[in-house]
């Protein structure tokens, strides 16, 4: 399997190449040239195979530079019911008649990053090891993806992470995840200002070529290839625990932010999945919802880009979303850059209303949007405690509002679970006056003692701190 960029750079590339890489080198998103179809023979035989094998069998069709045996093993390895708390990993649970919730939050840090992480990790050291080489992970949070990717790197070896984020301004539990962990190749830095300052500091860095070859600096942002592949599985494993035979349509609603979750749900369909619809939920920064409503995608300005109770769908733009429409345009690359780089780039949107390719959007690819508000979310959360007993969490309550839009009778829906409720303790307890459960292996995490440097908004600082961090 060869990966092209969406912007036409005429490079290929195998995947253990843009395992490590960020953006192609025109800047573009990296796509396999073709989407393996799976038949219906194979369909019928993954349906019984267990979350580790299908993972592998998934994998496989997108991975040739990694011996069969060795993929196998880092994916037993990965998927343990010990790791994601039950030997579904990813089960369903049917809230009513025809709407399930997919749980994929019960990993290390509660959220459905874990998913892509954990197995990046492994797939990190592993070919890290097989260069001979190191990489020094710089990256930026506000919560879910730094946890994340510290527990999946925590004591890889060849691996190093310099986690930045804005001092005092994540949840009281956020920080003690991250800051508890005592690993010493795990670097959390507290950065004087907000999350755009960390943002800035690590384009500063990542920007300075020399620096960044010289400390081996790479991302784990959710454009990783590697990570969008990952969540590719739980489609698969989501449908085959709401259907009993391979000939009925499910469809999907899922949280989205950067459109990566929701990307990987457009590669399972292509792939072949009856999937009928797939349902994009945001909160009130609903760019993609602007989009799937009226073709037109306007990227927001940061004072245009709110603090919502769903956090981490608090985007600006989703930085997945090219891949999407290198799809929709036919895979025009010039069309793409067109859209992507001069539209962009001038306007800071573009508009698709008039254009064929738009109404394919829905037509052919199944894509349903919909919006919701912090009213929205607390409504939600109050309504599928009182009927179903069951606690949600502030985004997984967009995903729930949208799913209930979009429902058809016969076609079960599947909502997206993408963290747990005690992540988002303090919206939890508006709506439902009462602290989310805790799972016990967090008992008392903010008593911990923390593991944490206090910097100021400045690169020069950052790299200081990495170039002393490095031997
Ligand atoms: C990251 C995240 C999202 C958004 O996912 P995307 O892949 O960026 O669309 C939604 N919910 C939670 C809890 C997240 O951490």
């Amino acid at each position: 399997m060869n990966y092209l960029s969406t912007r036409g750079h005429p490079d290929r590339k195998r995947f253990c190449d843009i395992l490590l890489e960020g953006l192609a080198p025109d800047g573009g998103l990296y796509l396999p040239e073709t989407y393996p179809e799976v038949d219906a023979a194979t369909l019928a035989k993954w349906r019984a195979l267990p979350y580790n094998e299908l993972a592998f069998e998934i994998l496989s069709l997108y991975i040739d530079d990694i011996p069969a045996a060795d993929l196998k093993a880092i994916c037993a390895k990965t998927y343990t019911a010990e790791v994601f708390g039950s030997d579904e990993i990813v089960p369903l649970r049917e809230l009513e008649d025809g709407v399930y919730l997919e749980a994929l939050s019960n990993g290390p840090t509660l959220a459905f990053k874990d998913m892509a992480m954990q197995l990046l990790g492994n797939l990190f050291e592993y070919e890290l090891a097989r260069r001979g080489a190191e990489l020094n992970i710089l990256g930026a949070t506000s919560g879910d993806t730094g946890s994340a990717a510290e527990y999946a790197m925590r004591g890889k070896k060849g691996v190093r992470v310099f986690m930045t984020s804005p001092d005092g301004r994540m949840s009281p539990f956020q920080q003690a995840q991250m800051f508890s962990l005592q690993d010493a190749n795990i670097h959390n830095i507290a950065i004087t200002g907000v999350f755009d300052d960390c943002q800035d500091i690590v384009k500063a860095v990542s920007n300075d070529l020399g620096f960044k070859r010289k400390y081996r600096i790479g991302t784990v942002n959710s454009i990783n290839w590697a990570r969008l592949l990952a969540q590719v599985v739980y489609y698969f494993a989501g449908y085959f625990q709401a259907t009993a035979s391979n000939d009925k349509p499910v469809s999907f609603t899922v949280p989205s932010g950067n459109f990566g979750n929701v990307c990987a749900g457009h590669v399972a369909r292509m792939m072949g999945l009856p999937i009928q619809t797939l349902v994009v939920a945001t909160n009130e920064n609903d760019v993609l919802d602007e989009f799937f409503r009226t073709g037109v995608y306007r990227v927001r300005a940061a004072v245009d880009t709110h603090e919502t109770s769903s956090p981490s769908m608090d985007i600006s733009k989703a930085s997945n979303f090219e891949r999407f429409v290198f799809d929709l345009v036919g895979r025009d690359a010039a069309r793409l850059r067109q859209l992507f780089v001069d539209d962009l780039g001038l306007r800071g949107s573009f508009d698709l209303s008039a254009d064929p390719a738009f109404k394919q959007a829905a037509e052919r690819f199944g894509f349903r949007s919909g919006r919701s508000t912090h009213a929205d979310r607390l409504a939600m959360i109050r309504d599928t405690e009182k009927r179903f007993a069951t606690l949600i969490d502030p985004h997984t309550a967009d995903g729930l509002k949208a799913a209930r839009e979009q429902l058809v009778p016969g076609v079960p829906m599947v909502v997206l679970e993408t963290a747990l409720p005690i992540k988002f303790a303090s919206t939890v307890v508006e709506a439902l006056g009462e602290e989310p459960t805790r799972p016990k292996k967090f008992e008392g995490i903010e008593a911990l003692p923390k593991r944490v440097v206090q910097l100021p908004a400045d690169a020069e600082a950052v790299k200081a701190y990495i170039a002393e961090h490095c031997d």
